[in-house]
């Protein structure tokens, strides 16, 4: 009789999520494995659930083969296991994300290269002298031989058949040693800082550490020191970025530190390059990593320290998919690995701001900038004092600041985050106004394209010059603006001064953006229109004076983080303001200089406004103090929708102190042609709100278009 074959479970990067196969041995709960599904072969993970035994043995199929010996680690495992829990997705999506380039896992194809054997061909011609005149110093690539040799490909293929030349495998280059000792010369604060982090990472301990100081305080210098101690002890760094764009600032900067290059993950790489990198991070060959928040899912096997850089953004926040905010799961990852993590930021978030101080992070302040360059001055324009002429943006004491700063060669950047020229066209005979077709939303006004889009789902359409409802011939007219409008008002204001847009539309992509922003570092430009891509990380030596188009733009959108958000994008673009030379000055334009956050930032007291913001949160029953969680219900067809949003009102939970407000009208009622409502959850810290929800979303089953979205901490309540 043959021997009862081993049951395994095994977790697919799918919506099937665990299955039972057999295995003639057992096999280690992280190994990534091939197994067959439905005709295909697909891959898994070894996991270590209790297999099914009810299931027959002879229906059972078996795993094809074990893909790797590189296992996922426990902690890894772990962590997949609480992101789905936590945010109500299957386990299977979540793997996926960590399987995203698994094929990564199989072994890579050896390097080969080709080698003199020592044979002597029957008769030596010029060609072939050359070819082993270039490889007697070693073997190189065949790309290579024929570049340096002349020599055409048939004599190469002719000296391989004839065994005087062959391909040999070559070692894989050892990994990088990183160069730990290059310290910077640190102020006192960066040092304490320092060696605080670093007493952190040696301890291999979980523990969460706010990083904050101002814009220039060294928080990168310092972070960086705490990758060192990790590097020193043999194990492996997470540096997590919000955005694409910042990465390529950030490793050059630990290029220049460490003397590695770090790997860059992100979705602009390569699968090749993104393979590899998964490969050599399993492997332990990568020891640090530079990365968007999928990064947070890369199979590290010794990983030492997590930094989470600009900790406050809302980018960390994946908004489709598995919908997570990588800074909260970086912290739970850290957790389960037993490390540190560090949150950094000029501005934190509140949350971070008040779970430091109820003693849940360990708050580390860099308290100034680093050379004692001062703080920008910043005042307010009152618009309702000094309005701008009719269709123009800008005030006259900013006109004012933008010339003198032109008259001392220095630069100036007018800030408006707001793509496009226009965020409304309409027409001015018969009021038409151009909406998407599939959102309930207005199209912007691209000019420099010539066309209008929709910011949402990205419907475009050629911007007309005739109005389609009325035929008005020139009664189009842009309402409000957009980049490209101020642009267009600065060049008639200051004809001979350099203007440039800087927003995430530029035509040519990041290596269009890398080459624009060189040319502002460097002072080949004079004005910068701006969105909030030039709010974060870097740094124009040149730049001495920042006008804000529109500081009130929104604080009034009902979100409650507006205040938020707002203080911490006026602290970060007017702090572009003099970062290298004493002198910077910022205005904003404002409609309300009483507000909290307007006078926060004329007073300079961020202090002031967390204090603030931290008794608003208090009062009303907002995070961190309570726990919210919204359900998007979304159908083709109003009525569908409602329906279904209003029946989960009525089965809402009444137990505890679990409140579940709405359902409303999303602020986007209509997104891709899907109608939307919204209802909201508040919970207090200790209930088990995914267990709660879980039950009462199990009341009403999801039928026809209806599709139902968990978001557990939400950050955008459109
Ligand atoms: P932050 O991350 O807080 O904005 P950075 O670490 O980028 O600050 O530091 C701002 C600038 O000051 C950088 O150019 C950095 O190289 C420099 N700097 C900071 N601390 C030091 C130091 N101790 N020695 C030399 N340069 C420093
Ligand atoms: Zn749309």
């Amino acid at each position: 009789m043959t021997p009862e074959p081993h049951r395994v479970s095994v977790l697919l990067p799918h919506q099937l999520g665990l299955l039972t196969y057999t295995a003639s041995e057992p096999l280690a709960p992280g190994l990534v494995v091939a197994v067959p599904l439905g005709r295909r072969d697909v891959l898994g993970v070894v996991w270590d659930d209790a297999p099914d035994e009810t299931i027959e043995a002879a229906r059972l199929k078996p795993v094809r083969g074990v893909v790797s010996l590189v296992a996922l680690t426990d902690d890894l495992r772990r962590f997949v296991d609480f992101v789905a829990r936590y945010t109500m997705t299957p386990r299977g999506a979540v793997l996926k994300m960590v399987l995203r380039s698994g094929e990564g896992l199989t072994e890579a194809k050896p390097q080969t290269a080709l080698a003199l054997t020592g044979v002597e061909p029957e008769r030596w011609t010029p060609a072939r002298l050359a070819v082993a005149d270039a490889l007697a110093p070693g073997p190189m690539s065949r790309k290579e031989l024929a570049d340096t040799s002349g020599a055409s490909a048939a004599v190469i293929t002719g000296l391989i058949k004839s065994g005087v030349i062959a391909e040999i495998a070559l070692e894989p280059e050892p990994p990088a040693t990183p160069t730990l000792d290059a310290v910077p010369n640190l102020t006192a604060d960066q040092g304490e800082a320092v060696a605080e982090l670093g007493a952190m990472v040696e301890a291999r301990a979980f523990e969460t550490v706010l990083l904050e100081g101002v814009t220039g305080s060294g928080k990168t210098e310092v972070f960086f020191e705490a990758i060192a101690a990790a590097l020193a002890l043999g194990r492996q760094a997470l540096v997590l970025m919000p955005e694409i764009a910042l990465t390529p600032m950030v490793t050059a900067r630990l290029t220049e530190r460490f003397g590695i290059v770090p790997g860059e993950w992100h979705s602009d790489r390569t699968p090749a390059a993104r393979h590899s990198l998964w490969r050599d991070v399993a492997s332990g060959r990568e020891r640090v990593v530079v990365g968007a928040r999928s990064a947070l899912f890369l199979p590290f096997t010794d990983l030492g320290v997590i930094i989470v850089d600009e900790e406050h953004d809302q980018s960390f926040k994946q908004e489709d998919g598995v919908i997570y905010n990588a800074r909260d799961m970086a912290i739970v990852r850290a957790q389960q690995a037993g490390i540190p993590v560090v949150l950094a930021s000029a501005t934190p978030s509140v949350e971070s701001r008040i779970n430091a101080e109820r003693g849940r992070y360990r708050r580390i302040v860099l308290p100034a900038r680093y050379g004692d360059v001062p703080l920008p001055t910043i005042r307010a324009v009152d618009l309702r004092r000094d309005a701008p002429p009719k269709g123009e943006w800008l005030s006259e004491p900013v006109r004012a600041a933008v010339s003198e700063t032109l008259a001392r060669g220095e630069q100036s950047l007018l800030f408006l985050n707001r793509r496009g020229y226009a965020p409304l066209t309409v027409c001015r005979r018969c009021g038409h106004r151009f909406h998407c077709p599939n959102c309930a939303a207005s199209l912007v006004d691209h000019r420099l394209r010539n066309r209008l889009v929709c910011h949402h789902c990205g419907h475009e359409e050629r911007r007309p010059s005739v109005c389609p409802a009325c035929q008005g011939e020139d009664t189009l007219a842009p309402c409000g603006p957009g980049v490209e409008r101020v642009e267009e008002e600065a060049r008639a204001l200051w004809p001979k001064a350099r203007t440039a847009v800087l927003s995430s539309d530029l035509a040519g992509g990041p290596k269009a953006l890398a080459a624009l922003l060189g040319r502002v570092a460097r002072g080949e430009v004079d004005i910068i229109v701006g969105t909030q891509l030039v709010a974060k990380g870097y740094t124009f030596p040149n730049l001495q004076f920042v006008a804000v188009v529109d500081a009130d733009l929104g604080l009034e959108n009902g979100d409650p983080r507006a205040a938020e958000r707002t203080f911490q994008l006026l602290t970060q673009v007017t702090g572009r303001a003099g970062r290298v030379h004493a002198g910077g000055r910022a205005l904003l334009q404002t409609h309300a200089p009483d507000h909290p956050v307007i006078q926060a930032m004329l007073r300079d007291d961020a202090e002031a406004f967390y204090r603030e913001e931290t008794e608003v949160r208090r009062q009303g029953a907002l995070p961190p103090f309570q726990r919210l969680a919204a359900v998007i219900v979304s159908a083709t067809d109003r009525a569908e929708a409602h329906g279904h949003a209003a029946a989960l009102a009525r089965t809402a939970p009444s137990s505890g102190d679990v409140e579940v407000l709405g359902p409303a009208e999303a602020p986007l009622s209509i997104l891709r042609g899907r109608f939307r409502y919204r209802l909201l959850v508040r919970a207090p810290r200790t209930v088990p709100l995914q267990d709660i929800m879980a039950d009462w979303l199990a009341t009403v089953p999801v039928k026809g278009t209806v599709r139902r979205a968990v978001d557990i901490d939400p950050q955008s309540f459109l």
